[in-house]
């Protein structure tokens, strides 16, 4: 690489104990929903990050033993030496383009329920599990942690014939034992593993020493850390106790991979902490402590805030797990001085949600993440045009806009009329919102690709009816119109018992909102049966306004959704603050002029709440007038797409827009295949 390249300082290579990264970008772990139940996906997805150029590559939480069970969600495994050639699939497509692979051990402790293996849950003291289960820890032994010791030393060794270059000891995302031997509130030993932090490091201190001699001569230690748990002075934080921990294991680990915690902190959307490197403030003295490297995280995406962590020496290495997953070549877009093509994640969390429900992984920027094996996607190359076919599409939302690039990539000449006078869609309404700005990064990043290309034509203004459909003379049409939300109140849960809605009523729907209407003076009822987080959005909006705002949802939290996404808490914890009267477990009844009736789910008992005007947040109805016109239109391809199609995430659009550009002029029967491609259980082995 030219030294000219303003960014050559990333591209240092860097020594991690006894191996050497090629250069300073690193993978740090995350989690892909495929793990032990999808090896090969979860290969072809570490092995895109390599080909991308990232120079660690690790894989997700991986299990040491079967008292940390984390069924159902599908992480890594490594119990025994059956568990090897899953994760050598893993190594082999990280080595294959010169990339260090990297595997995080764990023992989950109180995290873990062991719904599959029913074994004791274990914990430093007595203690219950940490989600909802009846079921409770108990307090290990001196046995136990001899035994502990055992599994992480024999995980170790079998993670090296794996083929791993570096083994992490994990305490971290108060998920794991060690952490929660570290944390006072956790522990309540009496004994050396317990009392003072010296005590409370011991257990860490041991693994990283056991795995060092285990395997230390040919592979790296990493040692992730959350050295502040973002909860003051109730938890560990990184001036204090953190801090300690650092100076009293300094250069035990090969490597600090330093992060807080808990993971909603460390994974925190932009819509609560808008700006990127937000974890620099935790960092910065680690490296002040240690002479070994330091790799942090942030949503670092800016190649010129990297650069300015590695010379303030905050960090060694910039670790990335979202923004890796938005784009994948990061790193060779950087190098190869193609700055303005990195894909910005934009801290939405659905890659995050996608973990919590068990499948595998999704992004709304990078359509392609989580299809590499399945579908053969590649987030850089996509096949040649078949013919010289010219193609129009109808609506510039995001699945509009993902169509027409991917159709201008594989070299059609693409036209694209959107009706409004901007090009965006729901991202570019969405994105005013409060805290949604960095939505528009979806947007963005199309247009600009898309402004660089002679084979598109771009119309805005351009509301289109079959007529001039037909006047274009384009026979392959994709209509992506999008979706509107509805007024009458009908929603998931007024399906059986439609709510009342007397002509008086001053009835709203997001759409309004976005577009600026604002309701009558006066309380105003916002009714959420949408359940992510435009409700809640729209509730900041106007309780910030000056509104008086009262939320009603069937649901018992607020943007229930967004448990997924890890918002949840923060959403709701924001509605008290801003004064919102919450009202859960509240079905829609009636909507009047002057007042809204809703009812309790579970008593049926209907409540009267006075208030000016409502905003339903309840369904979606497809815009398909346009596509159902063109039926008989004689046209040689017709696909409705998107939220036309089937109103969801943007993510889903966004996914839509690119499967339909990929399957253009391909055969059926071979797109149809596609649905079916998955990994199936080899009866063929031996179950015992
Ligand atoms: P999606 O999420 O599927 O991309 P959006 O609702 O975000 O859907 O975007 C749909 C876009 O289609 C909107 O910007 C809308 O203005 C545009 N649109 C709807 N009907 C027409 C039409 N007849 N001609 C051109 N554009 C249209
Ligand atoms: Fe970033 Fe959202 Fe993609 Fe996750 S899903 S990587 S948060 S853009």
């Amino acid at each position: 690489m030219s030294n000219a390249n303003p960014y050559a300082l990333l591209f240092e290579p860097i020594r991690i104990g006894p191996v050497t990264a090629r250069n300073r970008f690193y993978q740090v772990p995350h989690c892909t929903g495929m793990g032990h139940l999808r090896p090969r996906a979860d290969a072809a997805v570490r092995g895109m990050k390599a080909e991308g150029g990232w120079a660690v590559v690790s894989n997700q939480e991986t299990e040491i033993h079967p008292t940390s069970d984390l069924s159902p969600f599908p992480e890594g495994r490594l119990w025994d030496a059956r568990d090897v050639p899953t994760l050598r699939l893993m190594t082999d497509a990280v080595h294959a383009h010169g990339a260090l692979a990297a595997i995080q051990l764990v023992h989950n402790g109180n995290h873990a329920q062991n719904l599959l293996t029913r074994a004791p849950v274990l914990a430093p003291s007595e203690m219950s599990v940490d989600t909802t289960q009846p079921k409770h820890a108990q307090a290990m032994d001196k046995a136990d942690i001899r035994e502990l010791r055992r599994w992480h030393r024999d995980a170790a060794l079998r993670a090296k014939e794996a083929g791993f270059d570096i083994v992490y000891v994990y305490a971290g995302h108060n998920m794991t034992l060690a952490q929660h031997f570290m944390l006072s509130h956790m522990n309540q030993r009496s004994d050396e593993y317990g009392g003072s932090l010296e005590n409370r490091v011991r257990l860490t201190r041991e693994l990283l020493e056991d795995t060092h001699d285990a395997i230390g001569d040919s592979c790296a230690v990493a040692f992730r850390f959350a050295i502040d748990e973002m909860m003051g002075a109730d938890g560990m934080q990184a001036a204090e106790e953190g801090r300690a921990v650092v100076e009293l294991l300094a250069d035990l680990p090969d490597l600090w991979d330093v992060n807080v915690a808990d993971w909603s902190n460390d994974s925190a959307t932009t819509r609560f902490q808008p700006e990127d490197g937000y974890q620099n403030a935790f960092l910065s003295h680690v490296k002040q402590i240690t002479r070994k490297p330091v790799v942090g995280v942030g949503r670092l995406t800016s190649p010129d805030m990297m650069l300015s962590m590695v010379k303030k020496g905050i960090v060694d290495l910039i670790g990335a797990a979202r923004p890796s997953i938005a784009d994948p070549f990061i790193p060779k877009k950087i190098e190869e001085g193609r700055i303005d093509e990195i894909r910005e994640c934009i801290g939405c969390n659905i890659c995050v949600s996608s973990d919590n429900l068990g499948i595998p992984i999704r992004c709304t920027q990078n359509p392609t993440m989580g299809e590499e094996w399945r579908r053969g996607w590649h987030p850089e190359i996509i096949a040649p045009k078949k013919s010289d076919a010219e193609v129009l599409v109808i609506g510039g939302g995001p699945a509009g806009l993902e169509c027409t690039m991917q159709l201008a990539r594989r070299g059609y000449n693409v036209t694209l009329a959107e009706a409004s006078a901007e090009l965006g869609g729901r991202v570019g309404r969405e994105s005013r919102l409060p805290g949604l700005a960095a939505w528009s990064r979806v947007v963005d990043y199309r247009l600009n690709d898309l402004k660089q290309r002679a084979n598109v034509q771009l119309f805005t203004d351009s509301k289109l009816e079959a007529r001039q459909v037909a006047e274009l003379g384009i026979e392959h049409v994709f209509v992506a119109t999008g979706s509107h939300w509805r007024a009458d109140g009908v929603g998931r849960n007024t399906q059986r018992r439609l709510p009342r809605v007397t002509p008086d009523a001053k009835v709203l729907t997001p759409d309004d909102i976005m577009k600026g209407v604002l309701p009558p003076d006066g309380p105003v009822m916002i009714y959420d049966d949408d359940h992510i987080y435009l409700a809640g959005v729209i509730a900041e909006k106007l309780a910030t306004a000056g509104y008086q705002v009262i939320f009603a949802t069937p649901e018992s939290l607020v943007s229930a959704y967004a448990v997924h996404t890890l918002e949840q808490s923060r959403i709701q914890a924001r509605m008290i603050e801003l004064g919102v009267d919450i009202r859960c477990n509240q079905v829609l009844a009636a909507v009047q002029g002057d007042a809204v009736r809703i009812g309790c789910v579970f008593s049926g008992r209907e409540t009267e709440i006075p208030c000016a005007s409502t905003v339903l947040v309840t369904e979606r109805q497809r815009e398909t007038a346009l596509f159902d016109s063109l039926k008989g239109a004689g046209l040689k391809t017709l696909d409705l797409i998107g939220d036309a199609a089937s109103p969801g995430l943007i993510a889903d659009a966004v996914f839509a827009g690119h499967r339909a550009a990929r399957d253009f002029e391909r055969p059926k029967a071979d797109a149809d295949k596609d649905w079916f491609r998955r990994e199936i259980i080899d009866l063929a082995e031996d179950a015992t």
